[in-house]
């Protein structure tokens, strides 16, 4: 305590630093999305069945095409975003363009997964977005899944249900994103009738080495096949890793054994890629 201000003196430059470079990234994004909507990019990453090496569908991740920093990951302004209120036009911009581009892929079959923050549940304006944006690109609905994590669940109002539930009437999907690594998780899989769950990364990366993380995959598995929900493990690096995966049920794959994100231009490309593979 005695050397508290001493403390507070050194490590203040510091902070004032930080706080300086919190309030450029703040201006930056508000002036991008005011001004330059064009600095948003999204990059598309495969999602591939593990039996027989089809690619089922491409997750939109957003990136940010920043003029002096270069391309900006999500993880970087996503929360800045949601702290600002930003996020829903962003989130907003993000479903506009990924409908539109998915609607002009190659193969009219493949699934659009599009992210979102669990702010863009507050208002009852998200039913009415999904369905003027799927109606203005003449995406199929049931090729748009959303993901959302446990936050969106986490104070669950009867509104957020409805909300989930309406999109499900219209045909959309609902995926529950980085399972396993929140609260709670599994009170969350009889909360909704997801048709998907997302396997995080961090039981896919040791899972050749820590038997106990194969365990928990075993019984995630078998949990969402008795559901009735898809399983798809994050993060797969390793041909290792996807051929536990096949041993303990899992049904999808995706991670950068398959590919990393890449722009919309390059789906062709990906996918003839991994058509051969799959052979
Ligand atoms: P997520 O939805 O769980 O996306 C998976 C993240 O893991 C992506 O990071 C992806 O590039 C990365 N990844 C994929 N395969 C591998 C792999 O094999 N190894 C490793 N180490 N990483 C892999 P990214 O693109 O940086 O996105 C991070 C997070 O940002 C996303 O996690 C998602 O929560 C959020 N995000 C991205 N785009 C959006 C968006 O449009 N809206 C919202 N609300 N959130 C988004
Ligand atoms: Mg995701
Ligand atoms: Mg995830
Ligand atoms: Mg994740």
């Amino acid at each position: 305590k005695e050397d508290g201000r001493g403390c507070w003196r050194f490590f203040e430059p510091e902070m004032d630093e930080q706080a300086q470079q919190r309030r450029r990234l703040e201006m930056d994004l508000r002036r991008a999305l005011a001004e330059a909507p064009e600095e948003f990019v999204l990059h598309y990453q495969p999602a591939v069945e593990i039996a027989g090496g089809r690619v089922t569908g491409f997750e939109a991740l957003l990136r940010w095409q920043h003029p002096e920093r270069g391309l900006v990951a999500p993880q970087e302004f996503i929360g800045l975003a949601e702290e600002i209120g930003a996020i829903e036009a962003l989130g907003e911009l993000v479903l506009r363009r990924a409908c539109a581009e998915a609607a002009r892929w190659p193969d009219q079959r493949l699934r659009l997964a599009v992210n979102l923050s669990a702010l863009q549940f507050r208002r009852e304006h998200l039913t009415a977005l999904i369905h003027a944006v799927l109606e203005e690109s003449g995406l199929d609905p049931r090729r748009l899944e959303l993901e959302i994590t446990e936050g969106v669940l986490l104070n669950q109002t009867a509104q957020t249900m409805a909300t989930l539930r309406g999109l499900r009437d219209a045909g959309v999907r609902i995926a529950m994103d980085d399972f396993g690594t929140g609260y709670s998780s599994l009170s969350y899989l009889r909360s909704f009738p997801f048709d998907r769950v997302k396997i995080d990364r961090a039981f896919v990366r040791d899972l050749a080495s820590r038997p106990c993380d194969a365990t928990i995959v075993r019984a995630v598995t078998t949990i969402c096949a008795g559901l009735g929900m898809a399983t798809t493990a994050e993060g797969v690096e390793t041909e290792e890793q996807l051929r536990l995966l096949a041993a303990l049920d899992c049904n999808e794959a995706q991670g950068f054994l398959f590919g990393r994100p890449v722009p919309a231009a390059q789906i062709p490309q990906t996918l003839a890629r991994l058509a051969a593979l799959a052979g």
